[in-house]
């Protein structure tokens, strides 16, 4: 990992330094990505573990940088959602996979997008309109959109959240809590937060058939999402015995590269169209 690798001290990592010269250099040049089109999504499946069908797919942006070439959200999203940044590229990872949702519609294919939502975003009382309109814009019905939103959110204004939660999922969007388990916020927000999906983070997921604890983390949270009516997706499904292990504890979904990577949509279409319909 040579991101990693630094001088072997072990306490510079660079991986999560939003503020190397390289990074600064790349904000000041994102607007100008956003302008000119560069941001590209990749669309990663998820599975029903019980049918193997397509549940929806993941929208993950990258850049297509005219210089260093494909670069992965880790690059520059720290620094966007510092930055004012993040909104209009939240606006453009939301149109653009609204208009795929139309394209794939269009030659016959049916599958939710899940685009992840900055927790920053929703303490912008507007979000909820923003959306409502990009709908409009694309004609794409709510039933194309799901929203990912990490648990740290509760770091801001509950009851601003909860409000834009309510509204989205009124409309027929779903919401899912991305990452789960990797926050510090307590369980009562579960309750009180509009929620379809508890999506628990790869951390758990990756080591789940050699470390106990990940597997006893994962197995509380599949019991604890079903009682409270949720759905639960597992991510980080790298290999045939966690997806086996994931069924026999009740997970509902899969996502990961033993299922799929991400893919550029023509790939995605073509992955689909080999999978058995549903
Ligand atoms: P995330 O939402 O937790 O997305 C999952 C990440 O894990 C993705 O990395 C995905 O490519 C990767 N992944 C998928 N399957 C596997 C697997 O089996 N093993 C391993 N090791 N990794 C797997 P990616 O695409 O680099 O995205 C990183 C993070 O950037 C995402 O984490 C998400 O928080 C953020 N992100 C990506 N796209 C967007 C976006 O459009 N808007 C916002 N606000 N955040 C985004
Ligand atoms: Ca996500
Ligand atoms: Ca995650
Ligand atoms: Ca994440």
């Amino acid at each position: 990992d040579v991101k990693r690798a630094g001088l072997g001290f072990g306490f510079y990592d660079a991986g999560n330094d939003p503020h190397t010269p390289r990074r600064l250099r790349l904000m000041t040049e994102l607007r100008r990505g956003l302008e000119k089109e560069e941001l590209r999504l990749h669309y990663q499946p998820k599975v029903d573990l019980a049918s193997g069908h397509v549940t929806g797919v993941e929208a993950l942006v990258r850049w297509q940088h005219p210089k260093h070439g494909l670069l992965y959200p880790d690059e520059f999203l720290p620094m966007a959602s510092r930055t004012g940044l993040i909104n209009p590229l939240t606006d453009w990872v939301l149109q653009a996979a609204l208009r795929q949702c139309m394209d794939w519609r269009a030659q016959g294919m049916r599958v939710r997008i899940a685009v992840n939502v900055d927790a920053m975003a929703f303490q912008q009382a507007d979000l909820a309109e923003r959306i409502f309109a990009l709908l409009t814009r694309t004609g794409a019905p709510a039933e194309c959109l799901e929203i990912e939103i990490t648990e740290n959110l509760l770091t801001g204004d509950l009851d601003k959240c909860s409000a834009v939660l309510a509204r989205l999922a009124d409309r027929g969007i779903t919401i899912a809590i991305d990452d789960y388990g990797t926050g510090y916020s307590s369980l009562a927000y579960l309750k009180q937060l509009s929620l379809h999906t508890l999506k628990i983070d790869k951390s758990f997921v990756m080591d789940m058939c050699h470390d106990e604890n990940d597997a006893v983390i994962v197995r509380s949270t599949v019991d604890l999402a079903h009682n409270l009516g949720y759905t639960v997706v597992a991510e980080g499904v790298e290999d045939a015995e966690i997806l086996q292990l994931l069924e026999i504890l009740g997970c509902d979904s899969a996502q990961g590269y033993h299922i799929a990577r991400p893919m550029e949509p023509d790939a995605l279409a073509a992955w689909l169209s080999q999978r058995p319909a549903g």
